[in-house]
C-alpha cells in the first residue's frame, strides 16, 4: 500500500520534470490513435462481428475497462505472463489494487457471478468488444492498447458449444480473408483428472533438460511447466522434442469431448490442424484449446484464439459451471482488410456561391441528410478548387448553386463518377436531388453486386 508520504514523494519527483509548453505532446508508446482514414474499417469489421454475434444468438454486455486485480490474479492466474509483467496494476487514491483489464474473459466471468446471470438463464451466449491493455513490447500487429471481440458460452459442457465458439470466430474472419491464408490449430488440455498426471512426467523431463533452456522457460518450469512447450526459442524446441504431450494423457471423458468437437468441426465444414503443442497464456483453459492463425502476417500471426474454461466461474465466485470463449484481435483484422475496404464516400457535395444560393443551400441541407451523407464547405471558393475537394472526399455528385442558377431557378447536379450532368428546377429541389441519387445508388450497387 502506498502511503501518505511516499504518496507526497511521487508527486513531488513527477512535477519537477519540465516540460516546455512549446513543445507537442505525443501519444504513449503502445497506444494509438486511429484517424479517420482508418475508422471506416474500423466500423466494417465491427458491423461484420456484430452481425455474426447476433446470428449465432450471442447477446452483448458491455463492461468496465477497470477491474479491481484480484479479478485478473484469480482469472488468469498469478504465474501468467500477463498478470506477472504486463498488465498496468495501480494504486488508487484510497490504496485499493486496481488493472486495466488485459482480456475480456475474466470480467465477463466477474460479471455474470456478481449479477446472477447464469441462474436466471442456464446457458448464457454472451459478446463484448473493447479496448485491453498489456504492456508488451510494441511491433506492429502489437500495441499496449489493442483490441477485442470476445464471446463466451457460459453453462454448456457440450462439444458442440466448442465448435460453435471456433466456428463463429472462424466465420468472422473468413469475411476477411480467404480458406487458403487461414489455419485453424487445435489441442485438448485435458482437466483436472488428467492434467495433473501429464504435469509430473512434464516436470521430470524439464528436470533432465534444465540446462538446455532459455530463462523463460527455466521459470516457467516452476511456475507453469505447461507454457514451456509453447516457447518459441530453437534451442528449448529442440531440446523439447521428446517431451510429453497431453493428448498422451487425455483420460476418456477428455478423448470423448475431443473427439466429438472434431466431429462438429467437420459437420461445420471447418477445416483444422492438430497441434499438440498448443497451449494458451492462461491457467484458465481446460479441454479444447484452439487459434486461427493467418499464414500471411508474419509474427503476430494469430487472429483469434480460445477454449474451454470448466472452473473458471467456481474459481471466480460462482458455481462450478462450464464453459467455452475465444477472443479475436481487432488490430490482425485490420490488417488482414484490404485498405480500399476501408473507403468512406459521401454522397453529395453542396456548392453555393453568392448570398442568395448560400440561404438556398443551407436550407436543402436538413431535409437532404434526412438520406443522404452531404458535405457543405464553410468557405467561399473558385468552383475548381470546390471541385477538387469534392474529388478528394470521394464524393458521388455535386450540386451547384451559383449565381446563373439563381438567376434560371434551376441548379445543376453533376455526377462525379460517369460526369453526367442534370438540371434540377428548385421546385421540391431536395425531393428530386434524393430521388435520383438514390436511383444512382442502386444502379451502383448492382453492377458492383
Ligand atoms: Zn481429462
Ligand atoms: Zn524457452
Amino acid at each position: 500500500m502506498m502511503s501518505a508520504k511516499r504518496r507526497l514523494i511521487f508527486k513531488n519527483k513527477h512535477h519537477k520534470q519540465e516540460i516546455k509548453v512549446s513543445q507537442k505532446i505525443t501519444a504513449v508508446r503502445g497506444f494509438k490513435d486511429i484517424l479517420e482514414q482508418e475508422a471506416p474499417g474500423w466500423r466494417k469489421i465491427e458491423d461484420v462481428a456484430r452481425t455474426k454475434f447476433l446470428r449465432f444468438g450471442f447477446k452483448e454486455i458491455r463492461l468496465p475497462l477497470v477491474e479491481k486485480n484480484e479479478v485478473f490474479t484469480r482469472g488468469i492466474g498469478e504465474h501468467t505472463d500477463i498478470v506477472e509483467k504486463e498488465m498496468y496494476t495501480f494504486l488508487d487514491r484510497n490504496d485499493e489494487l486496481l488493472s486495466l483489464r488485459p482480456e475480456a474473459t475474466a470480467g465477463v466471468i466477474r460479471a455474470v457471478v456478481e449479477h446472477d446471470l447464469y441462474k436466471q438463464h442456464p446457458v448464457l451466449k454472451l459478446f463484448t468488444f473493447g479496448p485491453m491493455f498489456r504492456r508488451e513490447r510494441p511491433q506492429k500487429g502489437r500495441l499496449r492498447q489493442f483490441h477485442q471481440f470476445d464471446a463466451e458460452v457460459i453453462g454448456s459442457a457440450s462439444p458442440v458449444a466448442d465448435a460453435e465458439i471456433i466456428c463463429l470466430a472462424w466465420q468472422i474472419i473468413r469475411e476477411f480473408v480467404s480458406q487458403d491464408r487461414l489455419n485453424l490449430e487445435l489441442n485438448s488440455l485435458g482437466c483436472r483428472l488428467c492434467r495433473p498426471i501429464h504435469r509430473e512426467n512434464l516436470l521430470k523431463y524439464l528436470e533432465k533438460i534444465k540446462e538446455t533452456l532459455c530463462d523463460d522457460c527455466r521459470r516457467r518450469a516452476e511456475t507453469n511447466p505447461l507454457r514451456v512447450l509453447d516457447c518459441k526459442n530453437e534451442h528449448c524446441k529442440a531440446a523439447l522434442k521428446d517431451a510429453p504431450l497431453l493428448k498422451d494423457y487425455l483420460c476418456e471423458d477428455c478423448v470423448q469431448h475431443f473427439s466429438q468437437v472434431r466431429d462438429h468441426l467437420n459437420q461445420f465444414n471447418i477445416p483444422y490442424i492438430l497441434n499438440p503443442h498448443l497451449v494458451r497464456g492462461l491457467d484458465y483453459y481446460v479441454k479444447t484449446t484452439f487459434e486461427l492463425v493467418a499464414t500471411d502476417l508474419g509474427a503476430q500471426a494469430t487472429v483469434a484464439a480460445g477454449g474451454r474454461y470448466d472452473g473458471l466461474v467456481r474459481d471466480m465466485g460462482g458455481d462450478d459451471i462450464p464453459g467455452v470463449g475465444m477472443a479475436i484481435g481487432a488490430e490482425r483484422l485490420m490488417m488482414l482488410m484490404e485498405e480500399d475496404a476501408w473507403e468512406q464516400a459521401i454522397d453529395l457535395y453542396l456548392i453555393y456561391m453568392g448570398e442568395e444560393a448560400k440561404r438556398l443551400a443551407l436550407s436543402l441541407l436538413p431535409p437532404l441528410r434526412e438520406t443522404l451523407s452531404v458535405y457543405a464547405p464553410y468557405e467561399q471558393k473558385g468552383l475548381k478548387a470546390h471541385m477538387r475537394m469534392a474529388d478528394k472526399l470521394k464524393a458521388t455528385a455535386a450540386l451547384i448553386i451559383g449565381d446563373n442558377e439563381i438567376a434560371r431557378k434551376k441548379a445543376v447536379l453533376k455526377h462525379l463518377v460517369n460526369h453526367e450532368q442534370i438540371e434540377i428546377s428548385f421546385n421540391d429541389l431536395a425531393q428530386e436531388i434524393k430521388q435520383q441519387l438514390c436511383a444512382k445508388k442502386e444502379t451502383f450497387n448492382n453492377t458492383r453486386g
